[in-house]
């Protein structure tokens, strides 16, 4: 059934591709420029062991964005909540993802991890507490490890060639660091934090890897072949707060409305979705929509989620209704 299911969503988002709604891949960063606009891919994983693929699930990328979700889990586990807390905000922006504005005009600090100020911050403290105190090395090295374990694939690595042209690319990335450093919101040295930053977008996995993950976050941390705990439970439901209010950019109010589940999406074309205690969702296709969400993706999981039923207040009950986009 589940199966099925999948085929029937990718099946209708690979039709929306060839209608000519598919949208761009990502050229601000000019390696991602490179990227297949027709590829798509799927992964579901269940609670119960199950594994549903369809396309291009094997084919790796970029994680970007999805990073956040990670780089946050590390930061909580590095230096705790209070401390996280005090210099990230949890709330909304309602600005695209790499919006400095707030920075200026709100408060000093970034709205929320899930946007680009929120994670280089976040980046930062892991810096700062990394084992190794100012070692970003050490904050690195822990990250892929973590990465490595939450995605059940000891392969995963960095695209070099990702990172160095985000590098070169990153200036308003550099921008937001440099002025959380002034503000003391980064303590580090913001050329240092900002890297770090970088390398942790440039992560690559496969939609595959990133269902695993879905699914670890779905069981709370619970590791789907062993039960072992692969990370702290509260860390996991804050990130998943966190994914339903500011996971899909300035689109997170309709996904909620249309998916209902959390999710978070990359540039790189990724996204992960989960349903709690039941199923993670990984998709892959790097054809974006204005806002950066994978059109292809956001088809796949809204009707999957119709479709199964994962809605969290259930019945799909305002699918049909046309948001604005
Ligand atoms: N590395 C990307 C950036 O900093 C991540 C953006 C994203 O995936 O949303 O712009």
């Amino acid at each position: 059934m589940v199966q099925r299911a999948l085929e029937n969503c990718f099946e209708e988002a690979r039709l929306s591709l060839d209608g000519g709604t598919g949208g761009k891949v990502a050229t601000y960063i000019p390696e991602l420029a490179k990227g297949n606009p027709r590829h798509l891919g799927a992964c579901i994983m269940t609670a119960d062991g199950g594994r549903f693929t369809a396309g291009d699930w094997r084919q790796v990328f970029t994680m970007q964005s999805i990073s956040k979700t990670i780089t946050l889990i590390l930061a909580l586990r590095l230096a705790g909540e209070d401390a996280v807390f005090s210099r990230i905000g949890v709330e909304p922006t309602g600005d695209a993802f790499n919006s400095i504005v707030r920075l200026e005009t709100k408060t000093h600090f970034p709205l929320n991890p899930m946007i680009n100020a929120g994670a280089i911050a976040a980046a930062g403290l892991c810096i700062e507490y990394a084992r190794v105190p100012w070692c970003a090395e050490s904050a690195h090295a822990d990250f892929l490890d973590l990465a490595r374990v939450l995605c059940g694939n000891e392969g995963i690595g960095m695209d070099e060639r990702v990172y160095l042209s985000e590098k070169s690319a990153g200036m308003r990335n550099r921008s937001m660091a440099y002025m959380m450093q002034g503000e003391g919101v980064i303590k580090c040295d913001a050329e240092v934090a900002v890297d770090l930053y970088f390398k942790m977008c440039s992560t690559l996995a496969s939609a595959g890897d990133l269902a695993h993950y879905a699914l670890v976050l779905a069981l709370n941390g619970r590791c789907p072949a062993t039960g072992v705990s692969l990370a702290d439970d509260r860390a996991l439901r804050i990130v998943k707060t966190l994914m339903v209010t500011c996971g899909m950019y300035d689109g997170s109010g309709e996904f909620a409305i249309k998916a209902g589940i959390p999710g978070k999406s990359g540039v790189g074309g990724g996204i992960i979705a989960c349903a709690e205690n039941n199923l993670g969702i990984a998709t892959f296709g790097p054809a974006l929509n204005p806002k950066g969400n994978s059109t292809g993706g956001l088809v796949i999981i809204e009707r999957l989620s119709q479709s199964l039923g994962l809605h969290m207040f259930g019945g799909n009950v305002f699918y049909k209704r046309k948001a604005h986009t």
